[in-house]
């Protein structure tokens, strides 16, 4: 039933380091995850708004030995509750752990899902059936945008200045066009 309908939920796709928090090199411990101002009160108002909220992160840590593919769920169930602490959600969060070169197999791998690559965002729109013509990738990095658009999602910048990517100061702003942009459009 269910798997028969055509996708058609609307996501707000999240770069994780330096859209959500501060972008301090590699975060190995929830002691460095530092919220980014105004971001609950952004998230809280996307979900309102019928996002869902998903984080697609390249998260080379793990191939590079610094953490755990365990550690690296622990930050993020610590990243949860800090947003939980001030009304907001996220609804998944999907990572890259491999690197091309660095570390050892398994993690060092020539992966599908390390962005600039879409991967990660296919396997969200895939598991989440996504209308990816609805969907907004935030992100701070070349990386992100040229995932996005080889996944065929718009991307916004709060970060690196990029040709054709619109660039907003902060996630509230990014959140404040997506809103305006997607009034009229159903959840
Ligand atoms: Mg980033
Ligand atoms: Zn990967």
């Amino acid at each position: 039933m269910e798997r028969n309908r055509p996708p058609q939920r609307k996501a707000v796709l999240l770069d994780r380091d330096g859209v959500l928090v501060e972008d301090t090199g590699y975060i190995t411990s929830e002691d460095a995850l530092r919220l980014l101002p105004g971001v609950p009160a952004a998230l809280a108002a996307l979900r309102d708004a019928g996002f869902l909220l998903v984080v697609v992160s390249n998260q080379s840590a793990v191939a590079r030995g610094m953490i755990s593919l365990e550690r690296l769920f622990e930050i993020q169930a610590a990243l949860d509750r800090l947003l939980a602490r001030r009304g907001a959600a996220l609804d998944a969060a999907y990572f890259c752990p491999h690197h091309p070169s660095e570390g050892d197999p398994p993690f060092r791998r020539d992966c599908p899902c390390r962005k600039p690559r879409p991967g990660l965002i296919e396997r969200a729109a895939r598991e989440w059936s996504l209308d990816r013509a609805a969907c907004f990738l935030v992100g701070d990095s070349e990386r992100d945008f040229a995932a996005a658009a080889a996944a065929g999602v718009r991307a916004l910048s709060v970060g690196a200045a990029v040709p054709g990517v619109p660039r907003f100061d902060g996630l509230p702003a990014a959140a404040e066009h997506i809103l305006a942009s997607s009034k009229g459009t159903s959840a």
